[in-house]
């Protein structure tokens, strides 16, 4: 099948705005990618580059005022769902297109079992009697590999282990069969071991159910393990993107080079990890150019003064850095 004919999601130069008493925030000021049926697409980069705020502004829930969607299109089925009615991206949301948030503590509800809890999700989609929402629930928590399953179901979230609430709400999210799920840096408050099991998880819902999942981080090793493709994302823009492969073999920006070099590597005898210089650039004052110059070791003259556009290195690999061009 051709790629473009198997694409389920596109993204294009997405801008989502916060307008504060500050100044306009721009978290997220020009994004593209689109995502295929049943591969896993990395978003990748540091906090504060505009990760989350596209995955909250696919679904809708970007809080408005102050922030709004002021430019692009989000285009899922024959949808753009930037022009969707409040009521047409409640029927979209967690039924089609699901998310698993940041943070499980506070993604759950704090008075309301893990049971209640998912089964709850399960009826606002889907006309189901309590037994059968119940025995779903039951099922799907197996899947996830969760033992004692009955505990769980009737254990509030502080009451679980951090890999528990996690698996948890894996399961919430997975109560409609959604085509696309989301998940917002799943495994960066959890354990190594617990983090090699959330990605067999996900690993799983990709092979077994033919899922496509978009899942955002800032680590490039959980890319390297989980990702067929990646976009990284800077200053609210992607700023590279291509088969996960090429990303991590042969990066062409500076800054994905960047990430890359603060992987820790085992044959260092120095327990100091390397980093980036500097830090994200507020997105409320941008750095005129490119927004990476301030940081960037290959820095130029042409950098500060004009923003580079993006080329096509190959097919499937872009870039947007003056060195390329
Ligand atoms: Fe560095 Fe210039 Fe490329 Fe930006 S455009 S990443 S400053 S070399």
């Amino acid at each position: 099948m051709n790629a473009m004919s198997n694409v389920i999601l596109k993204i294009t130069n997405l801008k989502t705005h916060f307008f504060t008493r500050r100044g306009v925030v721009k978290a997220v000021d020009g994004v593209d990618f689109e995502l295929r049926r049943g591969e896993c697409l990395c978003l990748v980069g540091e906090s504060g580059c505009g990760k989350t705020v596209t995955a909250l502004s696919i679904l809708g829930l970007i809080d408005s005022p102050p922030g709004r969607i002021v430019d692009g299109e989000v285009r899922y089925d024959n949808l753009d769902l930037v022009k969707c009615s409040a009521r047409q991206l409640r029927q979209i949301r967690g039924k089609e297109i699901a998310m698993v948030f940041q943070e499980a503590q506070s993604a759950l509800n704090p008075v309301l079992t893990v049971g209640d809890q998912i089964i709850e999700q399960m009826k606002i989609h889907l006309p189901m009697e309590h037994r059968e929402a119940r025995n779903r629930a039951l099922s799907l928590l197996e899947e996830m590999g969760v033992p004692s399953v009955e505990r769980v179901m009737s254990s509030y979230p502080h009451q679980l282990s951090g890999g528990m609430k996690q698996r948890a709400l894996i399961a919430m999210s997975l109560t409609c069969d959604p085509q696309i799920l989301i998940a917002d840096e799943p495994t960066t408050a959890v354990d190594v071991t617990i983090k090699a099991q959330i990605l067999d998880i996900f690993r799983d819902l990709k092979a077994k159910r033919q899922m496509s999942l978009v899942f955002i981080t800032h680590d490039l090793a959980v890319v390297a393990e989980i990702g067929d493709r990646a976009v990284v994302i800077y200053g609210g823009k992607n700023i590279e993107s291509a088969p996960v492969s090429e990303i991590i073999g042969s990066p062409k920006h500076p800054y994905t080079a960047g990430l890359i070099g603060c992987l820790p590597d085992i044959s260092q005898t120095t327990d100091r990890l390397a980093s980036i210089p500097g830090n994200t650039p507020s997105p409320i004052d941008l750095p005129q150019g490119c927004s990476f110059h301030p940081r960037c070791s290959k820095v130029m003259e042409v950098c500060s003064q004009r923003e580079p556009a993006q080329i096509a290195i190959s097919q499937e690999h872009q870039v947007s850095c003056h060195l390329n061009q």
